[in-house]
């Protein structure tokens, strides 16, 4: 391996993937986060597709996903009476023998997902907020002040990124998509299926089995936001979906009301064009590129970031040309998978948008059936 130690700023699922990978392959790798502690921001739960599947198997993770989510078979489409319209099964890719979908919830999937970089001997540093970056000299400054340097910086941290906005100052911000999504746990409902219904008066409703809950989430239009920390979240979402025939009355009724179990979020999007490095620091992940979630694949792209950046440095001769070999393998698949997710989005919130919706999935499909 040409690099012998790394600096990953975030402690997100990019973070943590990029970061076991790395270890796996001898680099000394530290991980700095800002919160107090490595967790999940309270996104209830996630889909990791079989092309994510695919990557984390490469560092040895798959198996854990597996035994502590569910795997799904099948997607169904309804209409908004609750009518089935079309069933297919979930996708698997270049003959994997993982699930096409697993359902986990955010919370299993982030402490997994530590525990298995520091067992690959990843330092984790937690309370390191990370507030300027040289990156000529591989160089990140804290805020107490303290001064790190490694051979690569790998900045992990998100869709709000500092480190992009310092190193790119033109692309700094993440663009609002007019969108938002609501996200709610019903526990103790299990389901068999994703669902996903259209044409509800609202963008998607989406539905996803977890071990032994149900994660749903509706895509709705940003200008009707709650009130920053309402107190009756649960009922609000319920005032959204409630009237919709065909929504499962078990899943309307029985929604959480704990804290955080509904959540709401206006949608962003960046698409940071190449290269998405400077001198030895590399973006990866939502800093990179985050598009709207109507794929389901903004962490799996994040995910495949960390697992190809592992390969390509362990293939190459120097930095510069691993880079360069990373962001041809990215970018073509990753900015196929943002745009077509911005489309879906677009088209959701259009009477007429069935069509540009197909044109977009079929684009994506195609780009997914290829190793990433
Ligand atoms: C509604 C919704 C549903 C989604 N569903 C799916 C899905 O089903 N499947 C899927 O694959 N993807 C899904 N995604 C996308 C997925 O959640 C994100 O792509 C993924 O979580 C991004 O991970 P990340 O590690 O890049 O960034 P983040 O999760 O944002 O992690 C960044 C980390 O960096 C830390 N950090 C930030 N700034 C600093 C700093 N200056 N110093 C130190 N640390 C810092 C943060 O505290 C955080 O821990 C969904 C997204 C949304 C919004």
């Amino acid at each position: 391996m040409m690099i012998k130690s790394a600096l990953i700023v975030g402690g997100g699922i990019a973070g943590l993937v990029s970061a076991r990978a790395l270890a796996l392959r001898g680099v000394g790798v530290t991980l700095l986060e800002r919160k107090p502690v490595v967790e999940d921001d309270g996104g209830i739960g996630i889909g990791l597709q079989n092309n994510a599947m695919n990557a984390l198997a490469e560092i040895g993770v798959a198996q854990m996903v597996v035994d502590q989510g569910v795997a799904v078979d099948s997607i169904g489409v309804y209409a908004p009476d609750g009518r089935m319209l079309h069933e297919r099964p979930t996708d698997r890719w270049c003959g994997s023998p993982w699930p096409g979908y697993t359902g986990i919830t955010r919370s299993a999937f982030h402490a997994l997902l530590l525990a298995a970089a520091i067992e690959a001997g990843v330092e984790l540093r937690t309370g390191m907020d990370v507030v300027e970056v040289e990156p000529e000299r591989a160089e990140l400054r804290t805020r107490t002040g303290e001064r790190l340097s490694a051979d690569l910086v790998v900045g992990a941290d998100g869709i709000y990124s500092r480190l992009r906005r310092a190193m790119f100052p033109e692309h700094g911000r993440a663009v609002p998509t007019g969108e938002s999504v609501w996200r709610a746990r019903v526990p103790n409902v299990r389901k068999q299926r994703i669902s996903m219904m259209f044409g509800a008066g609202v963008g998607t409703i989406g539905l996803t089995p977890l071990r032994d809950d149900t994660y749903f989430y509706v895509v709705d239009r940003s200008e009707r936001a709650p009130p920053r920390g309402a107190p009756d979240m649960a009922e609000r979402l319920h005032a959204l979906i409630g009237h919709v025939p065909g929504f499962p009355a078990e899943l309307a009724g029985q929604l959480s009301r704990l804290p955080g179990d509904v959540t709401y979020r206006p949608l962003e999007t960046v698409r940071l064009a190449p290269p998405w490095h400077k001198g030895r620091v590399l973006l990866i992940g939502d800093a990179a590129h985050a598009g709207p979630p109507t794929l389901a694949q903004g962490a799996a792209m994040g995910i495949e970031d960390g697992v190809v950046l592992a390969q390509t440095l362990a293939s190459e001769l120097d930095l510069d040309t691993a880079l360069a070999a990373f962001m041809r393998r990215r970018w073509p698949r990753v900015s196929t998978i943002v745009d077509a997710s911005l489309t879906i989005a677009r088209a959701q919130m259009e009477p007429n948008g069935q069509a540009a919706m197909a044109e977009a999935g079929k684009a994506a499909a195609a780009a997914l059936a290829k190793p990433f």
